[in-house]
C-alpha cells in the first residue's frame, strides 16, 4: 500500500467506490467522473506506478481477465469497447497507480479524441 494512493485506499476497501469486480489481485470500479456511459477502472490490488513498472504476468494476466469478464457483464463485448491505459506526463496521467480504462456504451471517437498535428 502506497501511501495516499487514492486507488490503494479503493482496492483495500478504505476509501468507498462503485466496485464492479474483485479478485485476489485485481480491483475494478466505476471511474468517479464517467467520460461514457461505461466507464470502469481496473487496477491491481498492489501498487505499481503504470505500465513501465515491474509488474508480475499473474498481475498482468489477472487484469486482462477481470476486462475479459466485465466486458460481458455489462453487455459491451458485443457493441465494443476501447481500453486506455495512461502513462506519464504527455498522456495526462493523473493517478500514478497503474490502471486501464474501460470505456464503451456509445460509439466513441474513432481517433480517441486527439487530431493530427
Ligand atoms: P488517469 O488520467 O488515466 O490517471 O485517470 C485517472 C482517473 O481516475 C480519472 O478518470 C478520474 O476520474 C478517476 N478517479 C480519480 N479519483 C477517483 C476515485 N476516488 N474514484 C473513482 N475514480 C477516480
Ligand atoms: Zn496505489
Amino acid at each position: 500500500m502506497s501511501e495516499n494512493c487514492i486507488f490503494c485506499k479503493i482496492a483495500a476497501g478504505k476509501v468507498p467506490s462503485k466496485m464492479v469486480y474483485q479478485d485476489d489481485l485485481v480491483a475494478a470500479f466505476q471511474d468517479a467522473n464517467p467520460l461514457t456511459p461505461v466507464h470502469i477502472l481496473v487496477v491491481p490490488k498492489k501498487h505499481y506506478e503504470n505500465i513501465l513498472d515491474d509488474i508480475p504476468s499473474e498481475v498482468l494476466e489477472a487484469m486482462v481477465h477481470a476486462v475479459s469478464v466485465i466486458v460481458k457483464q455489462t453487455g459491451i463485448d458485443k457493441t465494443g469497447f476501447r481500453l486506455i491505459t495512461n502513462t506519464g506526463d504527455d498522456a495526462g496521467q493523473t493517478v500514478h497507480h497503474f490502471h486501464i480504462h474501460i470505456m464503451g456504451g456509445r460509439k466513441l471517437d474513432p481517433s480517441a479524441g486527439e487530431k493530427r498535428d
